[in-house]
């Protein structure tokens, strides 16, 4: 008998904030491809003593953050102590973020298959960075750059119930990120990282949600979209395979191996972790001003989902069109300058939007208003070449001297007559191909 299985998924999506320092001392938070170990202090080292003093800008970035989400704000939030071991976090804590996060809620708003889906958060939250373990075959070796460098989590509800609706979630908010100019959320270079959580339950028949399995796979090393989409398919046929022989998966930590696409087992017998959490009694509670958030609101961009839905809206354009407009950055900013030049008559725009994404040699290295002049132009027809000849040959036969000069070498003289020409024919004329044309019509100059 075959079941009708749901998979239960969540993310935990990590970026490092794109800060000057680190988030608790002053050695510069830039890390990639510096020498390892030179970017240093007592504080981001974790020696004892050492007093962490809280980077402002690197609060106000995940303020930013927690208000584009539409997350509850806690006005008042701590920073905690979440102890653990593990070489890359010496002091045997990481500074973070429990009982009282800067967000809490909001959701992660993505277009998928059409229309706009809510994806709620459980929190928003801000931490410090572990050092970088780099293994080798009989060692580790540890680079402390990275330690302290600040960063954000968002965690998801366990809503998403798809691979392919989890992919469009990390996309928005590797967007989000990069749109609020915090981070530069690169997933290959680890300043953006992630995990999932998948478990499958049977389908409810009337359409309710469905119950949280008591068993969840945690799936590590995800370092692309692609990977995301990848490994949540392969656990999903894994899992199910279990399921229908009537066995349970284990509750186990599994990575995931680029080169074969499938995922394998790390950690077995994950056990509720016991952090320990209580509030760091070095860094004392903040309270948010309301001045200081209204400041922050209005450095608030335009955000993915309002400018899709402006262009669902007012521009008639396709969804999947929308979505590639504004998620693509070069043919996004083209689009924009576009819209920008104004008095273009709705009715041509989804053209336009098409050229832009699925026809990139036709504008790139053009500037708008040349762009437009081509349109403009096919809009009233090329010219015959019969007619194209004929004014090559008045202007060869007015413009003797540059003609001259042409033929003496002078190869600027030709952007000259080319100018007269296109001045003739309105720029109804191909422009490559009438040069070919005066070329041959001059002719002896190449050799
Ligand atoms: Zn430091």
């Amino acid at each position: 008998m075959s079941l009708s299985l749901i998979p239960i998924i969540g993310l935990e999506v990590h970026f490092e904030l794109k800060t000057a320092t680190k988030m608790f001392c002053r050695c510069s938070a830039d890390h990639f491809h510096r020498s390892p170990n030179t970017q240093l202090c007592p504080v981001c080292l974790g020696l004892p003593g050492a007093l962490p003093m809280p980077n402002q800008r690197a609060i106000e970035m995940t303020i930013l953050t927690a208000m584009a989400f539409g997350a509850r704000l806690n006005k008042h939030f701590i920073f905690e102590r979440k102890n653990y071991f593990y070489p890359d976090l010496p002091k045997g804590y990481q500074i973070s973020q429990h009982q009282l996060p800067i967000g809490r809620g909001g959701a992660v708003r993505i277009l998928f298959d059409g229309q706009f889906k809510d994806i709620p958060l459980h929190d928003i939250h801000l931490e410090e960075d572990t050092a970088k373990l780099e293994h080798h075959a009989a060692s580790a070796w540890i680079d402390f750059n990275r330690s302290g460098v600040p960063l954000v989590e968002i965690v998801s509800q366990p809503v998403i119930r798809s691979p392919s609706e989890a992919k469009a979630y990390v996309k928005r908010i590797h967007q989000v990120v990069r749109w609020l100019g915090i981070s530069d959320g690169d997933m290959e270079k680890g300043s953006m990282r992630l995990e999932a959580n998948i478990s499958l339950a049977p389908q409810l028949r009337n359409g309710q949600e469905p119950k949280l399995p008591d068993y969840r796979v945690e799936v590590k090393n995800l370092n692309s979209f692609r990977f995301v989409e990848k490994a949540l398919n392969y656990e999903i046929h894994r899992q199910t395979e279990i399921l229908q022989k009537g066995r349970q998966p284990k509750q186990e930590t599994r990575g995931f191996d680029v080169k074969k696409g499938i995922t394998f087992l790390q950690r077995s017998k994950e056990v509720a972790k016991d952090y320990r959490y209580f509030p760091d009694p070095d860094i004392p509670p903040f309270d948010l001003q309301d001045k200081d958030l209204g400041r922050l609101r209005r450095q608030l961009p335009v955000l993915p989902w309002q400018e899709e839905e402006e262009y669902l809206k007012n521009y008639h354009l396709k969804w999947q069109m929308v979505k590639t407009l504004v998620e693509n950055e070069k043919a996004r900013h083209f689009w924009h300058e576009i819209l920008s030049k104004g008095k273009l008559p709705k009715s041509s725009l989804p053209k336009i939007a098409n050229i832009i994404i699925n026809k990139p040699d036709q504008w790139q290295g053009m500037t708008p208003l040349m762009f437009l002049r081509g349109l403009e132009r096919q809009r009233e027809g090329r010219i015959e070449t019969g007619e194209l000849d004929k004014i090559i040959g008045q202007v060869v036969d007015k413009e003797k001297k540059a003609v001259d000069d042409y033929r003496r070498g002078k190869t600027n003289a030709l952007g000259y007559l080319m100018g007269q020409i296109m001045r003739l024919t309105k720029g109804r004329a191909d422009a490559q191909e009438t040069q070919k044309r005066l070329k041959s019509w001059l002719g002896g100059n190449d050799d």
